[in-house]
């Protein structure tokens, strides 16, 4: 039988720990098919970013209509988009499939502080995708970025969902496991009316590579199979608790949590 079908629209990390890497092998885990729109080839291993190539934003916008006119896809998200010209040009694209769930994962920076998106980007992630995204999934480093707010506490949390929710997104979550100081890690989800939080264990450990990639990725996935928001965050929330339980050493850096245990 055809599984639910996934489309992340992403970039690739040679080291195999993050990026649509990371996204293809938690779909298979969460037993739905996935799909890629590679945006750029990051020469990355588990110490860092050594290079980037990225990928003319047409043939970004050409792999997403090959696949959803074709095989199709019940739900898609974004990753790595470097480029505001990769931005607007996905933003467009999405325009065409107005019904897809879209989770909008706004990478701007590895854990090693290498930078996969160029400034001027973040304007165009602010206007041409948050209004049409399903739910935007940024870390504190991120919100910092989009929002100027220094998140470092649960009100200054809820701060930034509000601020982030007023660019348009249906849903935000508000990751806290950069907010060192809290004993655990607490994730806000925002809709516009009320706030839930996810709250879970502090892992002391440094092999976290691709976690957010993950975590938007079993979202994803729960979306393409018809769950809810609420239920695909709090999902996503317990399958990263394990893949952070799981992750493994690799390389002399930093090694990639792991959707399989
Ligand atoms: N490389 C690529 C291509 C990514 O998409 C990402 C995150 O989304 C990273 C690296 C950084 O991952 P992390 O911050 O988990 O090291």
């Amino acid at each position: 039988m055809t599984p639910p079908r996934a489309l992340t629209i992403a970039g690739s990390d040679s080291g195999g720990g993050a990026g649509l890497q990371a996204d293809l092998r938690t779909f298979f885990a969460c037993g739905v098919h996935g799909m890629t729109a590679v945006t750029a080839v990051t020469v990355q291993n588990s110490v860092g970013v050594s290079g980037i190539t990225v990928i003319p934003p047409e043939v970004v916008v050409a792999q997403i209509r090959a696949v959803a006119t074709d095989i199709g896809v019940q739900a898609a998200k974004t990753g790595m988009l470097a480029t505001a010209e990769t931005v607007s040009a996905v933003a467009d694209a999405m325009a065409e499939f107005p019904s897809l769930p879209l989770v909008v994962d706004p990478v701007a920076a590895s854990m090693h502080g290498d930078q996969l998106l160029r400034d001027e980007a973040l304007d165009a992630l602010r206007t041409r995708l948050f209004p049409r995204a399903t739910l935007v999934t940024p870390n504190l480093d991120e919100v910092r970025l989009l929002t100027g707010i220094k998140v470092t506490d649960r009100d200054s949390q809820r701060a930034a969902a509000v601020a982030l929710h007023a660019y348009g997104p249906r849903w935000v979550l508000v990751k806290g496991g950069h907010l060192w100081t809290d004993p655990s890690c607490v994730d806000l989800l925002y809709d516009g009316s009320g706030f839930v939080e996810l709250d879970g264990p502090r892992f002391d450990v440094k092999d976290t590579h691709g976690s957010g990639d993950t975590l938007a990725s079993v979202i994803t996935a729960a979306l393409a199979k018809g769950r809810s928001v609420p239920d695909a965050v709090r999902l996503g929330k317990g399958f990263i608790v394990e893949s952070v339980r799981n992750a493994y050493p690799l390389g002399a850096g930093v090694g990639p949590v792991s959707p399989l245990w």
